[in-house]
């Protein structure tokens, strides 16, 4: 009989270890704000790497349930959550996951600050950032709504830290005839007679976290006409004071792939009461800001995920040994990880940059060149980090070998849970198609793919590495004659390899804009792995 007892990997204070997301930090808030939040990111690293971690682990068989009926009867549709979502959720309230946007205690670096401690959280309690993306989003809504009656109402709900008031949100757009599409929709609303309310009438196919207290959704005023345009967007409370769905069916939980702690349900809608948010048409252009939250939070996530499977990796490298000596001494082992992280680091820069811009713009802090560059970068950011985050999940399973593919290591749920980052929010190609529509904001993609340049060319300004700076020049190069020169149905063909290699290529120079900057010697080398492994997806 083997003696022989594998070590496992662990996880220290996952601030206190983050070379990447200290660095970062350090580079974008000023010293008196980076020594202020210093405290509140350390203690959720703490809880992430030790108490949420242990809770995480431990209830890895757990899942949320969904009861339609009671004893009685009677038509219930009760919600369980499991008990590591009963304790994100106050951990979230408590350490102002949603609220410390709202603060705007560092002005637009708040935002920053929240994405930071999301960062974090995430990757310990299974997706509890999906309730908290559509929160946020919900927040960003109502406040840009100018719907007063609907700010006072919900908005402290939504952004307190005082976990017995807190509420979350959901947002139900995705009904049967699409979820990209959405202009398909067929929910009904039918108007009260003598009153500002509505009934809603139809079915969503998909809506997560559908524990929330309140939720946003799509459904056509009776006689407006087909077409996005012709929706409204909707405020709904889900339950009345006694606990029970308004009107509302929950007729199953979704069977997922990953994501298994989000309840994620299909509804019918049998004359919920329902109020406007703002006007009785364009629903589909007044949820955009809650969609440019939710695209954020699923980048924050998509890095968040990409650094938990590293670190763990990282970790068993040095404890796990073949052939004479430990992984983390094994060169093409080491080369295969620092290739990931490499990944992990321009998916970071990108997805925090776009924090940046968001923060910017919330605190109207933001030129009308950068409003027009976070238009084209969100989503850019969501479509590459999303497809990273699978890349890298995949390979962190692999880099454990039979234990990665092993459901009680915790592991496989990195790949299952990233999978749904380049489905919900927007899939690739049809946030790639929004890319192209980003472009000519203002009317001419050529200007849009100008500014971007700009933006992209800022960040290597006074870089004297002509090799890096080459890879960055000619990736921009083909995408402009690439643009230029496609015709007809090669624009849209071509869309998904063309915002890949906006991506790729902002989070390249971003990259070299932080070794730059920081000096450091693995920065340095994260940035020569990217660019080597390339940024050009056009053919
Ligand atoms: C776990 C999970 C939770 C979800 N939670 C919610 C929620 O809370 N609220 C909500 O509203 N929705 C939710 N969704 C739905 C999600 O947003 C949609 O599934 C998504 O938007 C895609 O819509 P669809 O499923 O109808 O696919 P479709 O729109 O039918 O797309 C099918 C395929 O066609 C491609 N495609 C579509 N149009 C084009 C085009 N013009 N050109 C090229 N390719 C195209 C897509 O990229 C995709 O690959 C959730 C989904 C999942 C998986």
């Amino acid at each position: 009989m083997s003696q022989f007892q594998q070590a496992l990997p662990e996880l220290g204070n996952q601030y206190d270890d983050d070379r990447v997301l200290r660095s970062y930090l350090a580079r974008v808030l000023p010293a008196d704000v980076l020594s202020e939040v210093h405290e509140s990111l350390a203690e959720m690293g703490h809880l992430a790497g030790g108490e949420l971690y242990d809770l995480q682990l431990a209830d890895r068989l757990n899942e949320p349930t969904l009861t339609q009926w009671d004893a009685w009867g009677n038509r219930i549709d009760k919600i369980e959550l499991t008990p590591l979502w009963r304790v994100a959720e106050g951990i979230a309230a408590e350490h102002g996951l949603v609220a410390t946007a709202y603060e705007q205690k560092y002005g637009s670096l708040s935002r920053v600050h929240q994405c930071a401690l999301a960062y974090l959280f995430t990757p310990s309690t299974d997706i509890y950032s999906c309730p908290l993306a559509m929160t946020d989003g919900a927040a960003r809504t109502l406040l840009n709504s100018g719907n007063q009656g609907l700010i006072d109402r919900a908005v402290p709900h939504l952004i307190t830290r005082d976990p017995k008031e807190f509420w979350t949100a959901g947002q139900w757009m995705t009904e049967l005839t699409g979820g990209s599409d959405v202009g398909l929709s067929e929910t009904i609303a039918k108007s009260e007679p003598g009153s500002n309310a509505f009934r809603l009438y139809g079915r969503k196919w998909f809506t997560s976290a559908i524990g929330s207290q309140m939720a946003l959704t799509l459904a056509r005023p009776e006689g407006n006409p087909p077409g996005g345009r012709g929706l409204a967007l909707f405020y709904i409370e889900t339950r009345d004071e006694h606990g029970r769905p308004r009107n509302i069916q929950i007729n199953r939980l979704k069977d997922k792939l990953g994501t298994r702690k989000v309840p994620t349900a299909e509804l019918t809608l049998d004359g919920t009461p329902a109020q406007l948010v703002k006007g009785s048409v364009d629903g589909v252009r007044n949820i955009a800001p809650l969609l440019n939250i939710t695209r954020l939070w699923n980048g924050i996530s998509a890095v968040s995920l990409m650094r938990r499977g590293l670190a763990l990796s990282f970790d068993y490298a040095t404890k796990r040994t073949a052939f004479g000596a430990p992984l983390s001494e094994k060169p093409l082992h080491v080369d295969t990880l620092a290739t990931l992280q490499a990944e992990f680091e321009a998916a970071f820069q990108l997805a925090f940059y776009v924090a940046e811009l968001t923060g910017k713009s919330e605190t109207r802090e933001i030129s009308d060149e950068e409003a027009l560059l976070l238009r084209l970068l969100t989503p850019i950011m969501k479509l590459t980090t999303g497809k990273q985050a699978v890349m890298v999940a995949s390979e962190v399973l692999e880099s454990f070998g039979g234990a990665g593919y092993v459901e009680d290591t915790g592991l496989p749920v990195l790949l299952r849970d990233s999978q749904v980052l380049p489905i919900w929010e927007g899939t690739t190609n049809v946030l790639a198609l929004d890319t192209l529509r980003a472009l000519q904001s203002d009317g001419d993609a050529q200007q849009g793919l100008r500014r971007f340049e700009a933006a992209v060319m800022s960040c290597v300004e006074g870089v004297n590495d002509s090799k890096l700076v080459n890879v960055v020049r000619a990736a921009l190069d083909h995408a402009a004659s690439w643009l230029a020169n496609a015709e007809g149905d090669a624009v849209e063909a071509g869309a998904r390899r063309f915002s890949l290699t906006l991506g790729r290529t902002i989070e390249l120079a971003l990259l070299i804009k932080h070794a730059q900057w920081s000096l450091d010697r693995q920065a340095i080398d994260s940035v020569r792995r990217f660019a080597s492994v390339g940024v050009d997806h056009i053919f």
